[in-house]
């Protein structure tokens, strides 16, 4: 659905707007649940974009808007 976000690191999601932490990677933009998280995925962006796409296959982690 579009405008929910999911945090690539811990598996969260909530709708576009309630989480102020973001990391742009590659052109898009990912949102997180917490500093930790956007740490984390600022670390090793590929290894938990793996390990997304790996447990949730076909489902875009980023809100569906431009
Ligand atoms: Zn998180």
């Amino acid at each position: 659905m579009a405008g929910t976000v999911y945090d690539v690191v811990c598996g969260m999601s909530t709708e576009l707007g309630n989480w102020s932490e973001s990391v742009e990677y590659e052109g898009k933009t990912y949102y997180f649940c917490c500093d930790g998280c956007s740490g984390a995925f600022k670390k090793s962006p590929e290894y938990h974009l793996q390990n997304w796409a790996e447990e949730h296959p076909g489902v875009d982690p980023t809100p569906a808007v431009a």
